[in-house]
């Protein structure tokens, strides 16, 4: 692509490898980055470097911005690493490292200019230091490169922290009138004994690498099982087909629910689960694929506030139509613990105009288990607005019975896999039996869910369950199906 012109008039010429070729005049930086971002949007696959450096706007060297951020410098990285490290074993503390890397940096530079470039990162470096904790000690190491020495926080509570710096991260950012949603790879080191301050900043930039590998805008932690360089080339443009797709979802509202009632012995509805379906794609991805996706690249927040709302709306409109029921949505355990969760929830309740007890939430056994202060905290928070607790996938993890009686819950889902054994294998059958007087004992709705078969549903009500889900009563389906299906189940009762 050729563009000509003279005096104020700056001419760009773009070098295009899809070899379609277009023209466009610019005037002004202003411009000249909007024209850029518009032609990258007609031109996702085109990378930014394909447009050459406008009127020497990409000229100068690599420059020092550390009067606009008050961090550390690299110089002193080995220092600080040591002494956290120090007083971190004095006390018996872990320590954990974070080695932050903004995304097509580079790029970001060659397109606004390096005066921009640092301004840029100036804005991110602030946004960082905004979540990381007082304790935490923050070291620039490079030009666009970060670490975060983090003392005394469990791993979970890292990748929280993690999940908290994408979000922030990737919030938009006004550059010459032009909105940008920057990124950064994220690499995780948690110190092991013995490790010196070198090797536990260099396990965290390798981590990093990794994590950029994979496409960016994650996190990775170090010595994660590496996959074989062609499985995860393969495994990354999966994700990344799935991020964009999500992203699309999100913006055109190719997002949907579908809902699977949950059936007492008597077929009156227990309540119906809310799943979550993405139909960009053609074939639609399944949830089972799409969330952990979500999660990694900080997307899991937006797409469970959009399901609380959406299950919460749909339990005001079954109720206005005659059909009291609840409605249980599924949460990931990122979603529990990001900073927004309880706001959102209540947000949800409010805007749908439905009381909490028309609404339950799933999650996951292991999550329940988890003796964190922040997921006990939400755990109990969830339970005070009267909103249900179901602790889903029961018997995938490794639950500690003692812990059961303390758990906030009202539901106990058992996971299919327990379910598909029964009624032939007796173990199972004995297992089954004594979870369920125990939940009983401890006030909970026991529920077996993945019922395929009629030996299955007959095996769960001789036991006692309080109610079944599967294919064998309904597969999951839209909210107009749902009212159509409630109607001649009501008829056949
Ligand atoms: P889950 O919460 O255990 O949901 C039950 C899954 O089992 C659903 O798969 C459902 O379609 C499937 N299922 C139900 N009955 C049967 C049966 O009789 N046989 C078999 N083979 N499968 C059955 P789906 O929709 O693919 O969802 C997979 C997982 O994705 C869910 O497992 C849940 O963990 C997650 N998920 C779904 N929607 C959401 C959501 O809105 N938010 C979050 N965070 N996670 C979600
Ligand atoms: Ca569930
Ligand atoms: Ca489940």
């Amino acid at each position: 692509m050729f563009i000509q012109g003279t005096g104020n008039d700056v001419f760009l010429r773009v070098t295009c490898t899809c070899g379609v070729l277009c023209r466009e005049e610019v005037s002004h930086d202003a411009i000249l980055v909007r024209m850029r971002l518009k032609f990258l949007s007609v031109f996702p696959s085109l990378p930014l470097s394909a447009i050459a450096p406008i009127n020497g706007a990409g000229g100068g060297g690599a420059r020092d911005i550390l009067s606009l951020t008050a961090l550390y410098r690299r110089e002193d990285s080995r220092a600080i690493a040591d002494r956290v490290l120090t007083k971190a074993r004095h006390h018996n503390q872990p320590v954990t490292a974070l080695w932050i890397d903004i995304d097509r940096f580079r790029q970001i530079n060659d397109t606004f200019g390096h005066a921009c470039g640092d301004l840029i990162i100036d804005s991110l470096a602030k946004r960082i230091q905004a979540v990381v904790p007082p304790a935490s000690q923050c070291i620039r190491m490079g030009s666009d490169e970060f670490v975060i020495l983090l003392p005394s926080l469990l791993p979970i509570e890292v990748e929280q922290l993690a999940c908290k710096v994408l979000s922030q991260i990737e919030k938009p950012l006004l550059v010459h009138d032009v909105n940008i949603h920057p990124s950064v790879s994220i690499g995780l080191h948690k110190c092991r004994e013995g490790e010196s301050p070198d090797q536990l900043l260099e396990n965290a930039d390798r981590a990093m690498i990794h994590a950029k590998r994979q496409g960016g805008n994650r996190w990775v932690w170090s010595g994660q099982e590496a996959l074989s360089r062609e499985l995860g080339i393969e495994h990354s443009r999966r994700e990344l087909a799935i991020a964009s797709m999500l992203h699309e979802a999100l913006a055109c509202g190719g997002l949907s629910l579908r809902y699977q009632p949950i059936i007492r012995p008597d077929g009156s509805i227990e309540a119906v689960e809310a799943l979550m379906s993405c139909a960009v794609g053609n074939p639609p991805i399944s949830p089972g694929e799409f969330i952990p996706v979500a999660e990694k690249i900080g997307l899991i927040d937006k797409l469970g506030e959009w399901s609380l709302l959406e299950g919460a709306l749909c339990a005001a409109r079954l109720h206005r139509q005659g059909w009291p029921t609840k409605v249980a949505i599924n949460v990931s355990r990122a979603q529990l613990l990001s900073e927004g969760f309880l706001t959102a929830l209540q947000g949800a309740l409010l805007c749908a105009n439905v009381s909490p007890q028309w609404i339950e939430l799933e999650l996951t056994e292991s999550l329940f288990m988890e003796q964190t202060p922040t997921v006990q905290y939400n755990l109990q928070r969830i339970r005070d607005t009267g909103v249900g607790l179901a602790i889903d996938d029961f018997g995938t993890g490794y639950s500690c019975l003692a812990t059961l009686k303390d758990l906030p819950a009202t539901k106990l889902k058992f996971d299919r896999a327990f379910i598909k054994c029964l009624p032939e294998d007796t173990r199972v059958l004995a297992i089954v039996r004594a979870m369920t007087d125990l939940a009983h004992y401890l006030g909970l709705v026991v529920v077996g869910e993945g019922v395929e078969t009629e030996a299955q549903l007959q095996a769960c009500e001789d036991f006692g369950l309080d109610a079944t889900q599967g294919y064998f009563q309904a597969k999951p389906m839209p909210e107009s199906q749902l009212l159509t299906w409630l109607e001649n189940h009501d008829h056949e009762r």
